[in-house]
C-alpha cells in the first residue's frame, strides 16, 4: 500500500471504533510481566456525527451477523475482546467515558497514586481496578519496585474498597524464591476485605528472566492454600474467563488464579490486542504483530482494515507453543495500560 499523508487523528480512531464497535468489549491491560508501571492517560476520541453513526450502522449491519467472519478464526474462537494499551507513559486522563457504547473501563496500576487519584478517577467513569501487587511485605516490595512505596498502595486499595470498588481485584505474579512464602497472607487478605486476589503464574517474556524453576504452579499453590483452609470452595466461571476462582466460605472477598502457563485457556481464547504503538498482536504469546497504524495512517479503508485484520485472525495459532518453548520465542510484553 503506497504511504500517504498521515490521516488525521479523529479519522484513524472512528476507523478501528467503526470496526471494532458492537464485536468486542474494549478493556486496557496488563501483561503480567512483574514490572510494575503506573496507568495510563486515555485517547482523545471525538464523538461521531448523525452521518457517522448512520455509515458505521450499515458498515456493520453488512459485516457483523451474526457474528464477523473475520473476526472468528479458523479454530472458530469468536474474538469479542480487545486490549488496548493507550500510551507508555504514565498517569490517567480519561476522556473513554465518552465512547459510545462503552461499558466497563478498568485499568491496572501500580496502585501507588491510587489513594491520591482515584476519586477523580470515579467521577470520570473509571469502573473497576486492578491493583498490581507481589508482596505484603514492605522491604521486599522496595527490593522488587526499586522504591518505596508499599504503604501507598496499601492505602490506595482501602480507598477503592471506600469507593465501592467490589470486587477489588488485586493482581499478584508468585515468584518461587520471591512470594510463594506469602500465599496464606494474600488469601487471609480477603476474609474481611471485598478483595479478588489473583494468583498469576509467572510468565515468560523479553527481559523478565524468567526460568521454569521459579515459576509456582497453579495446582501447587492450590496445594498450599488448601492446607490452611481444606473447605476453600471452587467457584463457577465463565467459558472465556481466564481466572479460575475460589473462595474460602465465609470470606468476604476471593481467590483466582491465572494458569496461562500450566493450563492455558487457549481453546476459549476470545481476545485481541492493540499495542501502546498501534500494532495488532493476536496472541499475548504469539510475536507477530500487525502495524494499524502505519495502514491507517496510509489512508487505509474500512474494507481493507478489515482484510488485514481478519488474515491476523486467520494466522492465529491453535494455542501458545507450550509451557517451555515460550521461554524460548521472542515476545515483547504488552506495554501496559491500565486495566
Ligand atoms: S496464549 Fe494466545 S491463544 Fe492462548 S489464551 Fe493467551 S492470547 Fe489466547
Amino acid at each position: 500500500m503506497a504511504a500517504a499523508a498521515a490521516a488525521p487523528q479523529g479519522r484513524r480512531c472512528l476507523l478501528l471504533r467503526t470496526l471494532f464497535r458492537g464485536q468486542l468489549g474494549i478493556r486496557g491491560c496488563r501483561s503480567g510481566v512483574p514490572v510494575r508501571q503506573q496507568q495510563q492517560q486515555a485517547l482523545r476520541v471525538p464523538s461521531a456525527s448523525a452521518e457517522e453513526i448512520t455509515k458505521r450502522k450499515g458498515f456493520l449491519s453488512e459485516h457483523a451477523a451474526p457474528f464477523s467472519a473475520f473476526l472468528t478464526d479458523q479454530f472458530g474462537r469468536q474474538h469479542n475482546y480487545l486490549r488496548i494499551s493507550l500510551t507508555e507513559k504514565c498517569n490517567l486522563r480519561s476522556q473513554l467515558r465518552k465512547l459510545e457504547g462503552l461499558q466497563t473501563i478498568a485499568v491496572t496500576s501500580n496502585g501507588i497514586n491510587l489513594a491520591r487519584l482515584l476519586p477523580r478517577l470515579k467521577e470520570a467513569g473509571l469502573n473497576a481496578i486492578n491493583v498490581s501487587l507481589d508482596t505484603l511485605v514492605p522491604a521486599k516490595y522496595e527490593f522488587i519496585v526499586r522504591r518505596k512505596g508499599f504503604h501507598k498502595v496499601m492505602e490506595g486499595i482501602h480507598k477503592a474498597i471506600e469507593l465501592g470498588y467490589d470486587p477489588l481485584k488485586v493482581n499478584c505474579v508468585v515468584m518461587r524464591g520471591l512470594n510463594e512464602d506469602e500465599l496464606v497472607d494474600f488469601v487471609a487478605l480477603t476474609e474481611k476485605q471485598p478483595l479478588d486476589v489473583r494468583f498469576i503464574e509467572y510468565m515468560p517474556f523479553d527481559g523478565n528472566k524468567w526460568n521454569f524453576k521459579k515459576m509456582v504452579s497453579y495446582k501447587e499453590m492450590l496445594d498450599t492454600i488448601k492446607q490452611r483452609w481444606p473447605a476453600l470452595e471452587k467457584l463457577p466461571c465463565e467459558a472465556s474467563s481466564t481466572a479460575k476462582a475460589y473462595k474460602v466460605p465465609n470470606f468476604q472477598g476471593q481467590v483466582s488464579f491465572i494458569t496461562s502457563m500450566s493450563e492455558h485457556f487457549c481453546g476459549s481464547c476470545n481476545r485481541l490486542r492493540i499495542t501502546a504503538d498501534g500494532n495488532l498482536k493476536v496472541c499475548l504469546f504469539g510475536n507477530s504483530e500487525v502495524s494499524l497504524r502505519d495502514y491507517l495512517r496510509s489512508n487505509a479503508t474500512k474494507e481493507e482494515l478489515v482484510q488485514i485484520i481478519g488474515a491476523a485472525v486467520g494466522r492465529k495459532k491453535k494455542q501458545h507453543a507450550g509451557m517451555l518453548n515460550i521461554s524460548q520465542m521472542k515476545n515483547r510484553p504488552m506495554i501496559l495500560i491500565g486495566g
